[in-house]
């Protein structure tokens, strides 16, 4: 789709170190320029190297999760307030794996979006069923129960938000949806956000779970596929490379 411009973001996800991280970075960065948007979300104590290596270029960075309090006794949890001041355009709220292993509801995943807003950092906010849901045949009711609540939460800001789809059985599996079967649910969920705001169409919708360079294009041409979340592939700077070149 021509209105939207399109958005790959890497989600380093528990990985890095110093060493890698330079070279992960500087790979990206001399591959500009991208026909895309494109952003890391690194582990929080990456975020001050990351943000005076991307400083003086057009990458953008961002974190992978936050707290949906502004401060306090909130022992291990880091404020959206702190991501600001490392210069974070981005955080991502709600993925899969901090649902299934931190407990993280639908009411938390959408208060952590509006906190994240509140500071002026954009929410990327995950959806996505289990392989058990999707063969029940609950995909649709799962993912839009998930995204009401954001849309509830965020109100007359919900088209500020970034949205993924992430089909659980399709992360670090190897496993893809197919590019009709994530079609299907992009378009599910453009129409529950064209109920909720008139920026719908603006607004991008992201496809993750095993996105890789050989398939990155034909997902990315779907009409409501508006770029990827990155897991695995975001590692290496040559893959997640082609996956950028594949989305401009
Ligand atoms: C992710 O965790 O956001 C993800 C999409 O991972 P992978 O690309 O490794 O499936």
């Amino acid at each position: 789709n021509k209105m939207r411009r399109k958005l790959v973001v890497g989600n380093w996800k528990m990985h890095g170190s110093h060493k890698a991280n330079a070279e992960l970075l500087a790979g990206i960065v001399e591959a500009r320029p991208f026909g895309c948007d494109v952003a890391v979300c690194v582990p929080f104590p990456y975020l001050s190297e990351t943000a005076v290596t991307l400083a003086a270029s057009d990458v953008r960075w961002g974190a992978q999760d936050c707290s949906a309090h502004e401060q306090g006794a909130y022992t291990g949890e880091v404020s959206v307030g702190m991501l600001h001041e490392f210069g974070c355009r981005y955080v991502i709220v709600g993925h899969s794996e901090r649902r299934a292993y931190h407990g993280e509801t639908d009411q938390l995943v959408a208060d952590k979006a509006k906190a994240a807003l509140a500071r002026g950092i954009t929410p990327i906010v995950c959806v996505g069923e289990t392989l058990e849901q999707r063969e029940a045949g609950e995909t649709e009711a799962v993912v839009k129960r998930q995204l009401s609540a954001v849309i509830h939460t965020l109100g007359h800001c919900a088209g500020e938000m970034v949205v993924a789809y992430e089909p659980v059985w399709a992360i670090g599996t190897g496993r893809t949806a197919s590019p009709e079967q994530a079609q299907a649910v992009h378009a599910v969920l453009r129409a529950q956000l064209r109920a909720a705001t008139a920026r719908a169409d603006e607004m991008q919708i992201l496809y993750g779970g095993s996105v890789k360079p050989d398939n990155a294009t034909v997902l990315f041409t779907q009409a409501d596929i508006d770029g990827g979340l990155i897991g695995g592939a975001a590692l290496k700077a040559k893959d997640f490379v082609a996956i950028c070149r594949a989305a401009g």
